[in-house]
């Protein structure tokens, strides 16, 4: 998921918007802002594309007020319904409170138990429902006590933007999982999941939001807390290889150049004698050029990608082949008719994609097809806010790279060693989540809900 705050502008829900789509690379399922005019929160959220749901320049003015907040949804709990779009607006006996969350916390499960034993009754099926619960049935005073009070009880990957009428405040997790930061525009102060979204709005990057960090914004101006038990951070190194967007600032770099070094790493762990290396657009495309750059071989784009393509489109009466990956991606025959390609994308997930292309890629003319992967096999599913799917249908979970290789019938198949990804990242220097590669999670899971244990 994405979240994007304004604090203090008079356009706070149209520059929301902006911050918005920016960040639909981070979900496309729904999305939603809540303004505040100071005495009250105004909402607005649907299904579909920022685009789509916030088209009509009428909406923003049922969004009055100077500060925002919005969300784009990805869903990792709870299904993608109407009633799970965020951000989630509440009334309380305090008064009124909106949230919106990316991450995922593992002990919801435990907590809405208690809370239901209580008399709780949940409205939504995710996790975020339950800081409300928390926030509302805290017997702490001030907003600050009370925010402080819910985030103790919960544990895993949160970054969280909750807008009262006078307030906006931000938290981190203390193993900062996902990103965020915070930035200016004029006298308002931003937050935003990635840097891409401050570009667009014009604001400066003041600095990323620290692991445990709870940052309050009012009419005082801003103040940084830290009141959470401290940890060693494990920022997830998946947000580097496939989630942010390349012109991002996060974790303390800048995503581009760090999945071209991925890519030029790879080359000097699979060297191949090939003509040319494509990347699988658009995921592919920075680890290829560092590939290419490394190995001398020359970058072609062997596979254009149409970027129109929506979520659901009506598929044919006639089966037509591969029409799936074929609406999204098709291949350049003149670029690779005769010749041995490497074809470079960030991971495998179940093996259906690049077993489609490859023979895409084949069936185009080339000669020879040598996949490489800038990452490790991804054989452990992700439970802080990354939608991978349960370890029986992540293929190397439970296959070797060699049955990979012949299951998607390329001639090689290389991926970025575990040590190779760490050093694209200086993680000499910084602790990292790589639990989706290692199964080494960082945050344990007091009970699962419906997903078997990890190892
Ligand atoms: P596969 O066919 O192996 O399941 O899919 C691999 C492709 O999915 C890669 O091109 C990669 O860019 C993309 N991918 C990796 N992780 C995710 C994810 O969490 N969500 C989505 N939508 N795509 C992913
Ligand atoms: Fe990121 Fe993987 Fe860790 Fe999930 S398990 S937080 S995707 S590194
Ligand atoms: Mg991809």
């Amino acid at each position: 998921c994405g979240i994007f705050g304004v604090f203090n502008h008079p356009e706070a829900s149209n520059l929301t918007y902006l911050g918005l789509y920016a960040l639909q690379h981070r979900g496309q399922e729904s999305c939603g802002i809540v303004s505040s005019d100071g005495s009250s929160l105004h909402a607005h959220k649907s299904m579909g594309l920022v685009a789509d749901v916030f088209g009509n320049p009428e909406i923003f003015k049922t969004l009055p007020g100077r500060s925002a907040i919005g969300h784009v949804r990805y869903s990792t709990t709870g299904s993608s319904v109407i009633k799970n779009v965020q951000p989630i607006n509440v009334d309380y006996s305090r008064g009124s409170i909106a949230i919106a969350h990316n991450g995922n916390i593992v002990n919801a499960q435990i907590i809405k138990d208690e809370l239901e034993a209580y008399g709780s009754i949940f409205q939504t099926t995710m996790d975020t429902e339950i800081i409300v619960h928390l926030l509302a049935t805290s017997k702490q005073n001030s907003l600050l006590d009370r925010i402080t009070d819910a985030l103790s009880r919960i544990q895993g990957a949160y970054c969280l933007l909750f807008l009262t009428e006078s307030r906006m405040v931000a938290a981190r997790d203390p193993n900062g999982f996902r990103p965020l930061c915070l930035g200016r525009q004029g006298s308002a102060y931003v937050v935003a999941s990635e840097s891409c979204a401050l570009d667009l709005i014009d604001a400066e990057f003041i600095r990323e939001i620290e692991p445990g960090e709870v940052i309050v914004i009012d009419k005082n101006g801003l103040t940084s807390f830290f009141p959470l038990k401290k940890v060693e951070p494990t920022p997830c190194i998946f947000e580097f290889v496939y989630f942010a967007r390349p012109d991002s600032f996060i974790f303390g770099k800048n995503v581009y150049q760090v999945r071209k070094e991925q890519g030029r790493q790879l080359a000097r762990e699979h060297k191949v004698d090939a003509d040319i290396v494509i990347p699988i657009p658009d995921s592919g495309v920075p680890a290829a050029l560092g590939y290419a750059e490394e190995s001398g071989i020359p970058f072609e784009l062997g596979l254009i990608r149409n970027h129109y393509v929506g979520r659901t489109f009506i598929e044919p009466q006639q089966a037509i082949r591969h029409f799936g990956v074929k609406i999204k991606l098709n291949p350049v025959r003149e670029v690779l008719k005769g010749k041995r390609v490497v074809v470079i994308d960030d991971s495998i997930v179940r093996g259906t994609t690049s077993r489609k292309i490859v023979k895409m890629i084949r069936n185009a003319g080339a000669a020879e097809v040598h996949v490489r992967i800038s990452s490790p096999p991804t054989s452990y599913p992700c439970y802080y806010g990354i939608d991978t799917p349960n370890r029986k249908e992540l293929i190397s979970s439970s296959h070797s790279i060699d049955e990979i290789r012949r299951y998607i019938t390329a001639d090689s198949l290389g991926y970025l060693s575990e040590e190779g990804l760490m050093s694209t990242v200086g993680a000499e220097n910084a602790g990292f989540c790589t639990a989706c590669f290692t199964g080494g999670y960082p945050v344990k899971f007091p009970r699962l809900m419906d997903q078997e244990e990890p190892q």
